[in-house]
């Protein structure tokens, strides 16, 4: 199968770090335009759009915050201005606020489902009308295994993520006629800023249940956002595919 993504146009949300810098680059380097965004790092996001360059592509830092809907509207709008079109949407933005469930905060709650699921709303609806009138499109949302498996101490991310399981299937079906697919991809534990953070008991509790036996690459996550990214995935709609070392099966 080729990858060739010359003259797409791909936006990937959270591209300045982790699994979206890893997404980022891989597109640009298959020749895709990437729209980088971030929200709380732009230095981070323009490092990212120089490493682009470097490997030959063409890449643009596009700050805006998922969860504000207006914001999301501004930013596709400018996206259709600069490049008239939307090919590839990445949904990969996220966050997590880890903690027992009854000590979980009211705003911790709201918070993780703004940006993790109300963010993927936001920005599928706005490609949406972009995708559905070139009757063209590939979104690609990142969800993760808990949202598969659940996990004590991660409620709200766990729901954030199962509730983007759901929407990725119900967007698909809708967007079927229009030739925009819709798939989901659930990453294992992924060494990145968000894995760094946790403690040494948890990671090897992690890595216990992992039969490959070791902890993922973001590279390993950007290879199937590739794929589903190209036009010869065309029959692949409404799934949830594992990128998790065997953690579930
Ligand atoms: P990360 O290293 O913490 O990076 C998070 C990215 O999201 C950053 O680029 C950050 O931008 C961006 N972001 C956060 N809030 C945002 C907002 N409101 N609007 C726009 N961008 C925002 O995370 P990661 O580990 O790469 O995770 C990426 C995705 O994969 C997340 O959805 C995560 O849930 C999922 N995932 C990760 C793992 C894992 O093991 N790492 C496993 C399963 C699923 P700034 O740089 O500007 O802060």
């Amino acid at each position: 199968m080729s990858s060739d993504l010359s003259g797409s146009v791909a936006l990937v949300t959270g591209g300045s770090r982790g699994i979206g810098r890893a997404i980022a680059l891989k597109l640009a380097s298959r020749g895709a335009h990437v729209y980088v965004n971030y929200t709380s790092r732009p230095d981070a996001a323009e490092e990212v759009v120089a490493k682009c360059r470097e490997l030959g592509g063409s890449a643009d830092a596009l700050g805006f915050d998922v969860s504000s809907s207006e914001a999301v509207d501004q930013a596709i709008d400018e996206i259709k201005k600069r490049s008239s079109k939307l090919d590839i949407l990445v949904n990969n933005a996220g966050i997590s606020r880890d903690g027992l469930f009854i000590r979980m905060k009211d705003d911790e709650w709201q918070q993780t489902l703004a940006i993790n699921l109300t963010g993927a709303f936001n920005c599928s609806r706005a490609a949406a009308r972009l995708m559905m009138k070139a009757r063209y499109g590939r979104i690609i949302n990142i969800s993760s295994v808990v949202g598969e498996m659940g996990n004590a101490g991660q409620v709200p991310y766990v729901s954030s993520k199962a509730g983007l399981i759901g929407m990725t299937k119900a967007v698909a079906r809708e967007l079927a006629s229009r030739n925009v697919t819709v798939n989901a991809v659930t990453p294992g534990f992924i060494e990145t800023d968000m894995t760094h953070v946790l403690d040494e008991k948890v990671k090897e509790q992690t890595l216990a249940n992992i039969p490959l036996g070791r902890f993922g690459q973001a590279d390993e996550v950007a290879e199937l956002v590739l794929f589903l990214s190209q036009k010869e995935s065309s029959y692949i709609t409404g799934q949830v595919i594992g990128v998790n070392g065997g953690m579930h099966m």
